[in-house]
Formats: structure tokens, C-alpha cells, sequence
């Protein structure tokens, strides 16, 4: 199964969600997440224009360039480079070539980065670099030990080291990969993530399906207090196993 960016990230905050995502179901696009991805998206650019302003103009290049130019390290700054393959599909922010030390040997490597408009860099946000790390491995042969998180309104660049964070991801697909093969999608569990979901209507209706009002009851509208995570009672109130087609 190929392993999405979408997908992972969501398993991050629901397992459930990145299940919704491989199948297909039709999600309910909210207003919120709308403006959320919109404020994302201009960060994107902008932070894309300020790091290349600090580059040769012929040393950076936006989307994929041609194999070899990539093999050559032609680019020092790619945008929106994106790997798709059997295992993974991704599309990097970007990626920077750079100088790489070990024990006195030089080595040309490319890195990812990613942009995130947060102020805080969260530990969801670094484990998706170490995911786009693992993936960039696959197009240049070897995982990158570190990359760059540039966040925040003062577009700062964090270092982050990524060989325990690689460890982590690599089990997280195990996981995802492990509830592919049983073809058994995880439980449906209530989480702070619902009232900002866009399979909240769905996640509901399968609630509904159930009969649960306890669950229905923490889908109100707005209602962010009872946002705890249950994963821990196995009250069907909270739990409600989905197969694949009615996940
Ligand atoms: S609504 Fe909640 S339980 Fe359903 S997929 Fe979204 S986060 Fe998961």
C-alpha cells in the first residue's frame, strides 16, 4: 500500500482518518479547514520566496527537474518536489543541497523542509519531516540525518534531527501497514481532532448507525470541552469498529 503525506499526518491525530483517506470517503470539506489550508498555503509561498531570494536564481527550481539534473545536484533550492512511488506519495515543500560533514568527509546531500505557518513546531510537524525524509530517501538512496522546519510569522529555520524521528515514522507505517493487511480499519474513538475533522458528518452518521447517543452527545456543534481521548475504555460509547466499506 502506497503510504500518502495526507495519510500519514492524519493517523497522527486520528488513526481512523488516515483510513477514511485510503478509501476514499467523501469528506465534508468545513469552512474552517478551508481557511486553515488557505492561511498554510499563502504561508507556503511566501516562505518559498524569501528562502529563494537568498540563492543564485539558476540554483533553484521549482517542482521536479529532470533526473539527472537532480543526481547532479544541478539545484541547490527545489520546490515542491514530489515523489510518488509504490511506498510513498509526497510533495516536499522543498528540499536543499548541503554540505555535509562526516568525520572530515564532505559529502553534497539534499535535506527536507518544511513550512509551517504555526508559531509552535510541534512534535506532529516533525515527525511529518522525518515522513518526508523517509520518503525523500527513496528518490536520492539514503535518509537525510537532519532538515529544516521554517515556521512561524518571523519565518525562523529549525534544525531538527532526524534519526530518532525516523525510527518513530518507520513503526507508524508498520502500524498503518499492519491494519491495511487485516483489512481491519482502526476503531472509531473520539479525539480533540473531531470538532476540526472533515469526516465529522460521517464519523456522526456511523454513531447514529450505532445507536450511541453517548457518542452523538460529544459531536455537538462547537464543542470543544470534551475533547479528551478515550483510547483507553473499551465502552462501545466510545468505540465503534468500522470494516472497510461503512468505515
Ligand atoms: S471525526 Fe473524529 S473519529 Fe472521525 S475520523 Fe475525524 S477525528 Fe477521527
Amino acid at each position: 500500500m502506497q503510504i500518502t503525506q495526507q495519510m500519514f499526518e492524519s493517523y497522527l491525530h486520528c488513526p481512523l482518518k488516515c483510513f477514511q483517506y485510503r478509501d476514499g470517503s467523501p469528506a465534508q470539506v468545513r469552512e474552517y479547514s478551508e481557511w486553515q489550508r488557505q492561511v498554510q498555503h499563502e504561508y507556503e509561498q511566501s516562505a518559498w520566496n524569501r528562502l529563494c531570494a537568498s540563492f543564485p536564481p539558476d540554483k533553484t527550481f521549482w517542482g521536479n527537474p529532470a533526473p539527472t539534473d537532480f543526481q547532479s545536484h544541478r539545484y541547490k533550492l527545489i520546490g515542491q518536489y514530489r515523489i510518488i512511488n509504490a511506498e510513498f506519495e509526497a510533495s516536499l515543500n522543498a528540499v536543499q543541497l548541503i554540505d555535509l560533514n562526516i568525520g572530515g568527509h564532505h559529502r553534497d546531500t539534499y535535506i527536507p523542509l518544511r513550512f509551517v505557518v504555526r508559531e509552535k513546531v510541534t512534535s506532529a510537524a516533525r515527525l511529518c519531516l522525518a515522513f518526508d525524509a523517509l520518503a525523500l530517501s527513496s528518490a536520492c538512496g539514503q535518509v537525510p540525518h537532519f532538515g529544516k522546519i521554517i515556521h512561524g510569522q518571523s519565518q525562523q529555520a529549525l534544525t531538527i534531527s532526524l534519526d530518532k524521528l525516523v525510527v518513530k515514522v518507520r513503526h507508524t507505517i508498520s502500524r498503518i501497514r499492519q491494519h491495511d493487511a487485516r483489512n481491519s480499519p482502526p476503531p472509531l474513538i473520539l479525539n480533540r481532532h473531531c470538532h476540526e475533522c472533515d469526516f465529522q458528518l460521517r464519523c456522526r452518521a456511523t454513531a447514529a448507525e450505532h445507536d450511541d447517543l453517548s457518542l452523538l452527545a460529544n459531536f455537538s456543534e462547537g464543542n470543544g470541552s470534551d475533547n479528551t481521548r478515550r483510547e483507553s475504555s473499551p465502552s462501545r460509547n466510545c468505540r465503534i469498529h468500522s470494516g472497510r466499506a461503512n468505515a
